[in-house]
């Protein structure tokens, strides 16, 4: 804990969490259905509890607050809108020495290591990835669980594919800015191949936005000043990008809804507008997609007979549930002829890097147990969709299914023709 600060009823760090979280504490009336919802069993009631009553070092202190996994359960599960991630991350800004190891430093940059890993140098990363020994290397000096993998580079990059492949359509329907997250760009191409694949086939002409990194490992591992400074280029970049109505179309949840739900209150406060601007043209693409169906405007023929009535289950990201809306996601696969079931699962136990973390590996494969992993293993054959990266790899981990993107799917209802 950082030796400057000082404690107290009075010593204004209480308005400064209220200020940064941008919530009433008071609306709380401590009915404890976060707490009772949390898949990891922590605590935030209490920790809103101990602001409530002042003690913001008791908050501080509290262990719900260093190993939450922003899994957004709480904040879906309160009656009173109550944002206990928000609070709880504003706690955490005004600790700032408390959990900036080198684990959180690699994970916050994800972006930047994924860059030089990827392309040309991914064979030499992906042969140093499975060197005997690699994982518990990173498990000693990274605090990477040893049972963890890390999703290997691609050796053709999604940017580098994108400036090279000839469009499906005419894209008469205009312009999209496809948000091409760090894992689209540098681990899982097939991810935005698929996406561009099926927004041309509606007609559009996507372009890739111009952007950096959305920031949103920055604000998972706490730094809040470096994730400020990717918000505010973003915010300038999309603004102008969207002037003429464009939609920023994002596949990866946690990515796009940074954008919406992030940016208007990292930003400064003349930039707010703008931030709020680029939010409402934020969706995610099963946003997108089932929006234009809804308005009779959807250009995609589903192949019915292909996918046959065939079973789909469907596991939300936590950002979706919480954010958006994964009842769009389920218009789209019974659209393309599923049998979709939204499985009643909480968190996957990911959440990011939380499950990577050696002293969470535990806690994050009981989240999973406690209903994710029984709905995929008694799947009965049926097609596993996931939109998060992290919610992948975690149902990699702890079953035998090989879940893959809406994306990818619903591409391949309409036609088969590139195999990826
Ligand atoms: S965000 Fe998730 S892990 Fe964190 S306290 Fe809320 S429910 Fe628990
Ligand atoms: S669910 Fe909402 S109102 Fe209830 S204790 Fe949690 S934060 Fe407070």
């Amino acid at each position: 804990m950082s030796s400057t600060l000082s404690f107290g009823t009075d010593n204004g760090l209480l308005e400064k969490v209220a200020e940064l979280s941008g919530q009433n504490l008071y609306a709380c009336y401590q009915c404890g259905k976060c707490t009772a919802d949390c898949p990891f069993s922590f605590g935030p009631q209490q920790v809103v509890r101990f602001l409530q009553l002042g003690q913001v070092e008791k908050a501080l202190a509290h262990d719900t607050l260093w190993q939450c996994a922003s899994c957004y359960t709480c904040v879906a599960a309160c009656p009173k809108g109550v944002d206990p991630v928000r609070i709880m991350r504003a706690l955490r800004t005004i600790d700032t020495d408390h959990g900036k190891g080198l684990r959180s430093r690699v994970f916050g940059k994800i972006d930047g290591l994924s860059k030089i890993g990827s392309g040309a140098m991914a064979p030499i990363s992906n042969t140093l990835l499975k060197l005997p020994g690699s994982n518990l290397a990173a498990h000693q000096f990274l605090g990477i669980h040893k049972n963890r993998s890390l999703p290997p580079f691609a050796r053709r990059t999604f940017p580098s594919w994108h400036r090279n492949h000839t469009p499906l359509g005419d894209g008469h329907r205009g312009k999209v800015l496809l948000f091409n997250d760090t894992f689209m760009d540098y681990n899982l191409p097939q991810v935005g191949i698929a996406a561009t694949e099926l927004l041309e086939m509606a007609g559009f002409r996507v372009e890739l936005a111009k952007k950096v990194c959305c920031g949103r490992a920055m604000i998972s591992k706490g730094f809040y000043d470096q994730a400020a400074v990717q918000a505010r280029a973003n915010v300038e970049h999309l603004y102008e990008q969207t002037r003429e109505g464009a939609f920023i179309v994002g596949c990866e949840p946690s990515c796009l809804l940074t954008l919406r739900d992030e940016y208007p209150d990292l930003v400064e406060p003349e930039m707010k507008e703008q931030a709020l601007a680029v939010g409402r043209q934020a969706v995610l693409i099963d946003e997108f997609l089932a929006m234009l169906s809804d308005k009779g405007e959807l250009e995609l023929d589903f192949d019915q007979a292909q996918t046959n009535g065939r079973s789909a289950i469907f596991h939300a990201h936590c950002q979706q549930k919480a954010l958006a809306d994964p009842a769009k996601s389920m218009q789209l696969l019974n659209m393309a002829g599923y049998q979709a079931e939204l499985v009643n699962a909480a968190c996957c136990g990911m959440a990011g890097s939380f499950g990577y973390e050696k002293e969470h590996y535990e806690a994050s494969r009981a989240a999973g147990e406690r209903g994710l992993f029984p709905a995929v293993r008694g799947r009965n054959g049926a097609e596993v969709v996931v939109m998060g990266i992290s919610c992948r790899h975690q149902i990699e981990d702890f079953t035998d299914a090989e879940p893959r993107h809406l994306t990818q799917v619903l591409r391949d209802a309409v036609t088969r023709s590139t195999g990826n």
